[in-house]
C-alpha cells in the first residue's frame, strides 16, 4: 500500500454531517444579503502580491509573516492567496469601474489563507463573509452595516454577541496621536515586549492590539486617539451612535481597538463572543475611505466588514443551532435485478416533481437494502420486485409511520398516481 497523505496542516477538510451546518449557514447569509440590497461579487483567489502588499501595508501582521506567497515558474509573477478579500473587491470595483454611476453594495464570501499557528478558531484556511459598501461616506451605511451584521446574528438564532465601537479619526489627528504615543511607550520602554519594540516606530498603533496579558495595563494607561479627534470626526461618530441607540443596539466604546493601517478611519467595529477562548472577535469592519485611491482609483469612501465563518459555526454548534441535512424523501431499494431500468425511470421522474431521492447502489439482500432505507432518513422506500414489476407497480412502504404500516403495490403509471402517494 502507498503511503496515506494527508491535508495541509491549519487546512481542514469539511466533511458530511458538518458540512450541512455550513450550507444552512450559507442560505441564511444569501437571505439576509438580498434583504439589505447587496450583491454578490466573486475574484479570483490568487492575486498579484503587490495588491495586498499596497492594500493591507507593509507593517502588518498579515503582510509581514502570514501570506502564502510564490513565484509563478512559468512567468515569473508574484502572486499570493488571498489572506483577505477587501482589497481585491476594491481592485475589481476599479478595474471595471464599478462606481462611475455611484456607490456600489456589494458581498463575497470564501476561502482566504494566512500562515498562522493552526488553533481553535484560527486556521491556516478559513472562510470569510464579507460586506462591503462602496462609494458612501456614512454613517448612514455604517449603521447598516452594523444592522446587517446583528440580523445575521437574529437570523441564525444567536444571542449574547457584543458589539465593540471605536472612532480611528482622520490622518492629521491619527498622526497627533502616534506622535503622543511614542513619546508614551518610549517612557515606559521597559515594559515593552518584543513585538511592542519592533511595532514602536513602525505602526505603534497596533501596539494598542497587543495580546499580551502583561502588556494591559501599559497599554490601558497610553493616550486615546479619541480624545485627538476634531469636529468632523466627532460628528461622524456621534452620528453612528445615535443610530446605532435609535436601533435598540447596545455598543461599548473600545479605545483600544484599532485597524493599523493609514487609510483605515473612522468607524471601526467588532462583534465579540466570550464563548470562543482566545479567538472571540466573529466579525469585524469598519470605514476604509483612503483604500480606492491607494489601488489607484478615484477617491471614494468605504465601508465593509467580515465574519470567520469557523468561529460563527463554533457558535452555532455550542448552542446546538443549524441542522442536520435534509434526509431524501425516498429510498429506492431494487430487489430484482431487471427492474433497473424502471426503477431509474420512476427515480427521474419523483425528481422532476421536486422529490428527493436516492437510488440504491451496490447490490446486496432485500432486507440489508430495506435497513439502509430505513438508516438513510427517508420517508418512503419504493421497492422494485419480481412480482410488482412483472405487474407494472412497485412496493411502497412508508419507514416513518409509528403503526408500521404494511406495505402495498402502486401502479407505475400514470405516474401522478405514484406522486400522490408520496406527498
Ligand atoms: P485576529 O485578531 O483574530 O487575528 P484579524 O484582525 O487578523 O483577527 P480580520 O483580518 O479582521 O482578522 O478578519 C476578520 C475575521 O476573520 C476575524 O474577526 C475572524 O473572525 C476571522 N479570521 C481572521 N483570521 C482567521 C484565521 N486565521 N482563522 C479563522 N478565522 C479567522
Ligand atoms: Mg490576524
Amino acid at each position: 500500500m502507498n503511503a496515506k497523505l494527508s491535508a495541509v496542516k491549519g487546512m481542514n477538510d469539511i466533511l458530511p454531517p458538518e458540512s450541512a451546518r455550513w450550507e444552512w449557514f450559507e442560505s441564511k447569509v444569501r437571505e439576509l444579503m438580498r434583504a439589505y440590497g447587496y450583491r454578490n461579487i466573486r475574484t479570483p483567489i490568487v492575486e498579484p502580491t503587490a495588491l495586498f502588499v499596497r492594500g493591507i501595508g507593509e507593517v502588518t501582521d498579515i503582510v509581514e509573516k502570514e501570506m502564502y506567497s510564490f513565484t509563478d515558474a512559468l512567468n515569473d509573477e508574484q502572486l499570493t492567496l488571498r489572506p483577505e478579500n477587501t482589497a481585491a473587491i476594491v481592485r475589481a470595483a476599479v478595474e471595471h469601474n464599478l462606481l462611475y454611476d455611484g456607490g456600489k453594495r456589494l458581498w463575497y464570501t470564501g476561502p482566504m489563507f494566512r500562515h498562522e499557528r493552526p488553533q481553535r478558531g484560527r486556521y491556516r484556511q478559513f472562510h470569510q463573509v464579507g460586506a462591503e459598501a462602496l462609494g458612501y461616506a456614512g454613517p448612514d451605511v455604517d449603521a447598516e452595516l452594523i444592522l446587517m451584521a446583528r440580523r445575521l446574528w437574529s437570523m441564525l438564532g444567536l444571542q449574547g454577541l457584543r458589539l465593540e465601537l471605536n472612532c480611528l479619526g482622520q490622518a492629521d489627528e491619527r498622526a497627533r496621536h502616534r506622535a503622543k504615543l511614542i513619546a508614551y511607550f518610549e517612557a515606559h520602554a521597559g515594559e515593552l515586549d518584543e513585538d511592542a519594540r519592533r511595532r514602536l516606530h513602525t505602526n505603534p498603533l497596533r501596539i494598542l492590539d497587543t495580546k499580551n496579558p502583561a502588556m494591559q495595563p501599559l497599554v490601558q494607561g497610553a493616550p486615546r486617539l479619541l480624545d485627538e479627534l476634531g469636529e468632523e470626526s466627532r460628528a461622524h461618530f456621534d452620528g453612528l451612535q445615535q443610530l446605532l441607540r435609535e436601533a435598540g443596539q447596545d455598543f461599548v466604546i473600545n479605545p483600544r481597538l484599532v485597524r493599523g493601517l493609514d487609510y483605515y478611519n473612522l468607524s471601526v467595529f467588532e462583534w465579540v463572543s466570550e464563548q470562543l477562548g482566545a479567538q472571540g472577535t466573529v466579525c469585524a469592519g469598519g470605514r476604509y475611505d483612503g483604500l480606492v485611491e491607494q489601488i489607484g482609483g478615484k477617491p471614494a469612501p468605504a465601508c465593509g466588514w467580515a465574519l470567520g465563518i469557523e468561529r460563527v459555526l463554533d457558535l452555532l454548534a455550542q448552542a446546538g443551532l443549524a441542522g442536520a441535512a435534509a434526509p431524501p424523501d425516498v429510498y429506492v431499494v431494487l430487489a430484482h435485478a431487471p427492474a433497473l431500468a424502471s426503477a431509474l425511470q420512476t427515480a427521474e421522474a419523483l425528481r422532476a416533481a421536486g422529490l428527493g431521492v436516492l437510488m440504491h447502489a451496490g447490490g446486496g439482500s432485500l432486507k440489508s437494502q430495506m435497513k439502509k432505507a430505513d438508516a438513510s432518513g427517508a420517508r418512503f422506500a419504493l421497492i422494485f420486485g419480481e412480482q410488482e414489476w412483472l405487474a407494472g407497480e412497485v412496493g411502497l412502504k412508508a419507514l416513518r409511520e409509528t403503526s408500521a404500516l404494511q406495505q402495498r403495490s402502486v401502479p407505475l403509471q400514470p405516474a401522478s398516481l405514484l406522486l400522490d402517494c408520496l406527498r
